[in-house]
């Protein structure tokens, strides 16, 4: 249990109804009694919890604001220690009037993901169960909400322990052969340990399959607009992502620099990036830009192609679709509200899927979704099985795959069962890394640190 009564605002940083101040700690009830007053003449620390009180804020000696105070007590909390949280009106200077009337009181600031940094601490989740409370925060689609959210319960763990069981079984038997070598224990047969770490391994082979075929769910598909000057790339970016992100004029070259914008298509996510219109230019500037704009292309996994549909195809055009080449791509004719001029079959002949579209009326773009989601689905993304959070897990488990290989290339090459167990134990290891119960403090604290201040 942490010494220490932590605080902070857990609500975003932004006028709101209600404002919420989170006090956890061995002191957090004595500490809100400081500041709070319900009208019932309650006193907090008294409190059995689970109960709402009405009542008001007061700091140097005056009442501030009126706010409900919830109470949890240890270890029923989501911190696992007494919990009061205050929820007062939302504004940016309230709220952070009343924190620090509670920082005066006792309670000292809590740092990033603190409070769910000590839900880890006091065995309320584990570290894959803890990561999985910030990928849901940050979800931006329904699957990528719905993964993190069974991880949060604890399915992935499930899985995972599962198979360290299995492995673990496998040490157990080995252990006791290799220590008691006198004893009559029935020695496990080399048939039984393959098999046994092929399975395991199998099944965190396809842990990790899961989690890479559901990125486009859960992280997003780093696309590029591409195209000539002037065809429409930013009015486009701006339709996908339903506001004036990118600068929209005549002028051409424009954008120079790379804007980006994280927005749901078809329910997939895409990191999508509008970049300077490519073409041969004597403007130093516009070729830092130009540059920038073949650089993201040649790392974007989709490719979104913009010709201006309402005159013919130029030489700039066919350079622009000659470097899509072997990528994901969709071509979009855009400007379709004026009369068609370019030549559709042409570019048929470089795209597989052309789209007509208007970025300054919309026309084109539920087809858009279409297409995307259909080049883009996920295969057997779940979000209802067991689904890694972060590239921490897919590593842990990876490391894992990697010892069991070596167990069993062990086993293949005749080697003592001792060096097996190695094998078998280092695997366990990075299963228990996975989900917290052997991560160092170095792993807990950088995971914490990505969190925001409040959760
Ligand atoms: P970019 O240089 O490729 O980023 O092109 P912009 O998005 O800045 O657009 C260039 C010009 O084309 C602007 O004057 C836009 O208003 C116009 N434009 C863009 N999309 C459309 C469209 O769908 N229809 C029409 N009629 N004009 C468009």
């Amino acid at each position: 249990m942490n010494e220490t009564t932590v605080a902070a605002i857990s609500t975003p940083n932004a006028p709101g109804g209600i404002g919420i101040i989170r006090i956890s700690g061995s002191e957090a009830l004595s500490i809100t009694d400081r500041v709070f007053r319900p009208v019932s003449g309650a006193k907090l620390a008294g409190s059995p919890g689970y109960r709402a009180y009405f009542g008001s804020v007061e700091y140097g000696g005056e009442k501030i604001d009126e706010a409900v105070c919830l109470v949890f007590r240890a270890p029923n909390s989501y911190t696992g220690e007494d919990v009061a949280e205050i929820n007062c009106h939302g504004g940016l200077y309230i709220t952070k009037q009343v924190l620090r009337a509670v920082l005066e009181a006792g309670a000292e600031p809590a740092g990033p993901g603190e409070f769910t940094k000590r839900a880890f601490l006091n065995g309320k989740r584990d570290l894959a169960s803890a990561e999985s409370v910030m990928a849901f925060i940050s979800a931006s689609g329904k699957e990528a909400a719905a993964a993190a959210l069974n991880t949060m319960d604890g399915k992935l763990s499930g899985r995972i322990a599962a198979c360290r069981d299995r492995i673990t079984g496998v040490c157990a038997s080995l252990s006791a052969w290799v220590d008691y070598p006198d004893e009559e224990i029935e020695e496990i047969s080399a048939d039984e340990i393959r098999r046994t770490f092929t399975e395991v391994r199998a099944e965190l082979e396809e842990i990790i399959h899961r989690y890479d075929s559901g990125k486009a769910f859960t992280q997003g598909v780093d696309t590029v607009i591409v195209g000539k000057p002037n065809v429409g790339k930013s009015a486009v970016m701006n339709m996908l992502s339903g506001y004036d992100r990118s600068i929209v004029t005549d002028i051409a070259g424009t954008t120079r620099d790379v804007v980006e914008e994280r927005i749901t298509l078809g329910g997939i996510i895409l990191n999508v990036a509008d970049t300077a219109g490519m073409r041969e230019t004597e403007n130093i500037v516009e070729n830092i830009g130009v540059n920038l704009a073949e650089k993201r292309l040649s790392r974007a996994s989709l490719v979104l192609a913009v010709f201006d549909g309402s005159s013919p195809l130029t030489d700039e055009d066919r350079a622009v679709a000659g470097k899509c080449r072997d990528k994901i791509k969709i071509a979009l004719l855009n400007k379709s509200d004026l009369p068609s001029a370019a030549e559709r079959e042409e570019i048929k002949k470089e795209f597989d899927n052309v789209i007509e579209i208007s970025a300054l009326t919309g026309e084109g773009f539920p087809e858009l979704e279409k297409t995307v989601s259909k080049l883009l689905s996920a295969g057997d993304f779940d979000p209802n099985s067991a689904c890694l959070t972060g590239e921490r897990q897919r590593a842990c488990c990876l490391e894992a795959v990697r010892h069991l290989e070596e167990g069993i290339a062990a086993l293949d090459g005749g080697m003592t069962l001792d060096a097996v167990n190695v094998c078998a134990d280092c695997a366990v290891d990075s299963l228990l890394e996975l989900t917290g119960e052997k991560a160092t403090d170095t792993v807990v604290n950088e995971i914490f640190s990505r969190f925001c201040v409040g959760k």
